[in-house]
């Protein structure tokens, strides 16, 4: 399926119709950004490794029950997803204390929570992306009751599979953000990226972190840090 016009080119990623109406092209880009557009840069090969792991993760969330927006891998930088209306939520599942809930809560980083947590924050860039719980999405009519369920339960579910996936590559699952998205007939279904730019993950061993926390705080080596995922993932 060839891609045709543009529909949309966001910080990391541009996407594209196709001649189905029910499917998308979306392309990965080298282009990072943090804290919400203020910082810029360029993580080479970023978009090569994002969008082949994105791919590997979701085809073995589908063998686990969790339906996902992949089709095909098309290249190392382009893959054919089903077209879905995202719903604007930015769903936030922490195992490990770390970012923005050390800071909120006064915390250090690396606390192991008993059990997991969720949260949701806005999909809103001019707002910046402001946190609010499950009766706030339903006042602004941003999903319904049912679908915050189905989200939360495929998320915890989605968190099940990864942790237990990293763990074999001598990963910790920290933290990390999904987006979900609509089908045509209503289906919820994973939609946009699982990769080191939505994902905190430590070395098991020494805790030494191998995602976009080396970008968005200037810690070097972050071009490694992708390869190094995507070695283990590639297993070689
Ligand atoms: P942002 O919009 O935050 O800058 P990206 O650069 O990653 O993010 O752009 C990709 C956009 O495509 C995001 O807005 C994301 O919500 C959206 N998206 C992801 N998967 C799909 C899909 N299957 N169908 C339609 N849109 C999608
Ligand atoms: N995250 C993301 N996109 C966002 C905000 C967060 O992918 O717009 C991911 C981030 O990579 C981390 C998790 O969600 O894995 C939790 O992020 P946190 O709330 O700690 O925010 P941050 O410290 O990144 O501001």
């Amino acid at each position: 399926m060839e891609k045709t016009v543009q529909l949309y080119e966001g910080k990391a990623k541009k996407v594209y119709a196709t001649a189905d109406e029910n499917l998308c092209v979306v392309a990965y880009k080298d282009d990072a950004t943090a804290f919400n557009g203020l910082k810029k840069g360029t993580i080479v090969g970023k978009g090569v490794v994002n969008n082949r792991m994105s791919n590997l993760l979701m085809r073995l969330l589908e063998k686990q029950g969790v339906p996902t927006h992949f089709v095909e891998e098309l290249s190392d930088r382009e893959t054919l997803v089903k077209k879905v209306k995202i719903v604007p939520l930015e769903v936030i599942i922490r195992n490990v204390s770390a970012g923005s809930f050390a800071k909120h809560y006064g915390v250090e980083e690396g606390i192991v929570f008993d059990e997991p947590t969720i949260e949701f924050s806005y999909k809103n860039d001019d707002l910046g992306d402001p946190l609010l719980n499950a009766y706030h999405a339903l006042a602004l009519k941003l999903a319904t009751k049912k679908e915050i369920e189905t989200i939360k339960s495929m998320a915890f579910k989605v968190n099940e599979v990864l942790t237990a996936y990293f763990k074999t590559l001598g990963i910790r699952l920290v933290d990390f953000k999904l987006e979900f998205g609509r089908l045509s007939d209503g289906t919820i279904v994973l939609a946009d990226e699982i990769s080191p730019d939505t994902c905190r993950l430590w070395d098991i061993n020494t805790n030494e972190k191998l995602d976009k926390d080396r970008f968005r705080r200037d810690m070097g080596g972050v071009e490694d840090a992708y390869k190094e995922v995507f070695k283990r993932l590639m297993g070689e």
